[in-house]
């Protein structure tokens, strides 16, 4: 696992993992730059995102398609503004962290893509630690975290 207080959180192209960037995880669109000691980010959320950034880096591995991040790190503020669920694990308030992301297999639209990966992820939930959230055949996003599983790891929003 990569060194979380090694990584320079300043530096939106610094690597948080093997794929992914500081950017990919702490940019927030609708302020338009990365989210800051200010917004919550300490060392804390800093180790959550790194934690999740390893393993998905497995799936990354195992969809072999590049990963689209849409949200990664949501801060409290951010989250409210954004209508997120309150206590959504993208907020990183436990020992956990959320990502929202979209693939695009060769010659398949995104819903579809979307709708295969998640069917590619749900045997490997359990073996790389992983929910997954169950948003429908429609969904444009995959939910993932590594928030402990209340009921299953494929859960409904
Ligand atoms: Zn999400």
């Amino acid at each position: 696992m990569t060194d979380w207080k090694s990584i320079n959180w300043f530096d939106p192209a610094a690597l948080i993992s093997r794929h992914f960037s500081v950017h990919e995880a702490l940019w927030l669109p609708k302020w338009g730059r990365l989210a800051s000691a200010e917004d919550g980010l300490n060392d804390h959320v800093k180790e959550q995102l790194v934690r999740l950034a390893d393993l998905m880096d497995e799936v990354r591995e195992l969809l072999g398609v590049k990963v689209i991040v849409h949200c990664w790190y949501r801060p409290k503020r951010y989250n409210e503004l954004t209508h997120g669920a309150s206590g959504s694990a993208h907020q990183c308030e436990g020992d956990w962290a959320a990502i929202d992301f979209h693939v695009r297999f060769e010659g398949c639209e995104v819903p579809a893509s979307c709708s295969r990966a998640r069917a590619a992820l749900l045997p490997k939930l359990a073996e790389i630690g992983l929910r997954m959230e169950n948003n429908g055949p429609d969904a444009v996003w995959i939910h993932l975290d590594t928030r402990p599983p209340v009921h299953s790891r494929y859960f409904k929003p």
